[in-house]
């Protein structure tokens, strides 16, 4: 322990508990958290990036209590982190790890860049259960597929949970912050962000609520649940899992103590858990998953690419006439989440029904949600649209009429989100009207419109092409 201050550079780990990195720089000297508004996460789609940063705020204020602080500035990662050096004296700058290809290269670039300077620069675990080049096959590879890396993990010890400190050690003095207000990010949603808001749980106190209740009770029905689109039952941990406001490592826990306790859905949510370190496995593994075909051969599959086609902006808008997809998007619009069900649904449907390039998919989810998470969200969409690892075979055409069926067996889902249609319509499907731009041309009480592609021949398209394709 020495006088020199330690930077904690905060990034998608907003979160004083469980937190390897803090706890290495509390161990070190006087800490000083950072978080930059860097080249990485100024490509963020509009959506998330404003709740990334009102989470930032948040960790703000519970670092007060904490007599700390959080420093926020805006530029390129290592050319901040080198001024708040110069300013501050500061020996060492310590964060929690990435694997998404866009971050690893700017931390590659920010090592190295420290490294060079004298700084003792170095990342640590936390952000997935499994770190990628530990899980290996047999043979000594990487798994593609989903099952045996389940297998190969289930198993293992997770490292018990450390607490968040009592406090954190201030600097002799503290260099200048920004203020987050001046970004403006909540400028360019045009939409509600107000209304937005109100769906969200911000911080880490509200991901441990969430997380408990979820474990002491509707944990028990999740495996079922979690297929039914018009329920609430599922844990709704991605949102602060997304920005680290809780750790993969205290989840888990949860979840194998709810498993210990009986707790009959506990071990589907485990394996739902290891999804999304899955994702970041292949991510690491490949990064071409975030941005290209996983599998080669779909570059020549004849996809349209043309965002500004008709029927990308009904999709988009939610007025295909197809009222499980029509639902979604506006949940998604309102809500900024969208149920894993509908996610697939409307992948599905944009991908084979409408013939669109999944990569158009992704971007608009990754301008929308709030829980948006670079592998988790390119897995999806290429799992949906058959190009990825371990994907849905292109075949395997989604029906959305048959899926609302089942999994919105009342249309209690799609009650909530279409306004058209009815005379009393609820608070969620008016909000959607309050939210969406005036261009849009869209009234609550317009007539619904038909569907651009029915089910059936969507599909038929869609099987016709893969067909021709596969010839
Ligand atoms: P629960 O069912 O309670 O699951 C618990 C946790 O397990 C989730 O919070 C999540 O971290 C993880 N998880 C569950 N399902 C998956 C899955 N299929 N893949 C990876 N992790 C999973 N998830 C994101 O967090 N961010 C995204 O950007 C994202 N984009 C997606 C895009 C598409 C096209 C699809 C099909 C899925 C996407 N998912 C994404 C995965 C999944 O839909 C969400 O994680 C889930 O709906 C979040 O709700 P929940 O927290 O209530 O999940």
């Amino acid at each position: 322990m020495t006088d020199t201050p330690v930077i904690w550079w905060v990034r998608r780990d907003l979160r004083l508990g469980d937190n390897a990195a803090l706890a290495e720089a509390l161990g070190m000297g006087p800490v000083i958290p950072v978080f930059i508004l860097d080249e990485v996460f100024q490509t963020y789609g509009v959506a998330p990036l404003w709740r990334f940063v009102l989470g930032a705020e948040h960790l703000a204020e519970t670092l007060k209590d904490k007599g700390s602080r959080l420093i926020f500035r805006k530029g390129p990662a290592l050319a901040v982190l080198r001024d708040i050096i110069d300013e501050t004296g500061a020996g060492a700058v310590r964060w929690s790890r990435a694997y998404d290809p866009d971050q690893v290269a700017r931390d590659r670039e920010v090592k190295e860049g420290l490294e060079d300077d004298g700084i003792d620069a170095k990342s640590l675990p936390g952000h997935v259960l499994f770190e990628p080049w530990t899980v290996e096959t047999q043979s000594g590879g990487f798994y593609k597929v989903f099952t045996p890396y389940w297998r190969n993990v289930k198993e293992r010890e997770v490292a018990p949970r450390r607490s968040a400190p009592p406090d954190i050690p201030a600097p002799g003095s503290w260099p200048d912050s920004d203020d987050p207000a001046d970004w403006d990010l909540a400028g360019p949603m045009f939409r509600g962000a107000d209304i937005l808001k109100k769906h969200m749980t911000i911080g880490e106190e509200a991901a441990s609520t969430r997380l408990a209740a979820f474990t002491r009770s509707d944990i028990e029905d999740y495996k079922a649940a979690r297929d039914r689109i018009d329920l609430h039952g599922t844990s709704r941990m991605s949102e602060h899992l997304s920005w680290g406001e809780i750790s993969p490592a205290s989840c888990w826990h949860a979840g194998v103590r709810a498993m210990e306790d009986g707790k009959a859905g506990a071990e589907t949510f485990l394996k739902e858990l290891v999804w999304r370190d899955f994702a970041y496995h292949l991510a690491w593994h490949t990064p071409r998953l975030v941005d290209e075909n996983w599998r080669e051969e779909w570059d020549d599959f004849p996809w349209n690419e043309d965002e500004r086609k008709a029927e990308v902006k009904a999709w988009k808008q939610g007025r295909t006439g197809m009222p499980l997809v029509d639902a979604a998007m506006r949940e998604l619009w309102v809500t900024g989440y969208m149920h894993n069900r509908a996610r697939m649904n409307v992948a599905s449907y944009l991908t084979k029904h409408l013939m669109c390039h999944w990569r158009i998919g992704q971007e608009w989810f990754e301008d929308c949600l709030i829980d948006w998470d670079p592998a988790s969200n390119a897995l999806g969409w290429q799992w949906a649209a058959g190009s990825g690892p371990d994907a849905a075979p292109y075949f395997r055409v989604f029906n959305p009429e048959t899926q609302a069926e089942k999994h919105d067996p009342d249309a209690d889902y799609r009650t909530r989100w279409i306004a058209e249609g009815q005379d009393d319509p609820p608070e969620t499907a008016c909000d959607y009207f309050r939210a969406i731009p005036n261009r849009w041309k869209m009234k609550a009480t317009d007539a619904y419109p038909d569907p651009i592609v029915s089910a059936s021949d969507g599909r038929q398209k869609a099987l016709d092409a893969y067909g021709a394709f596969k010839d």
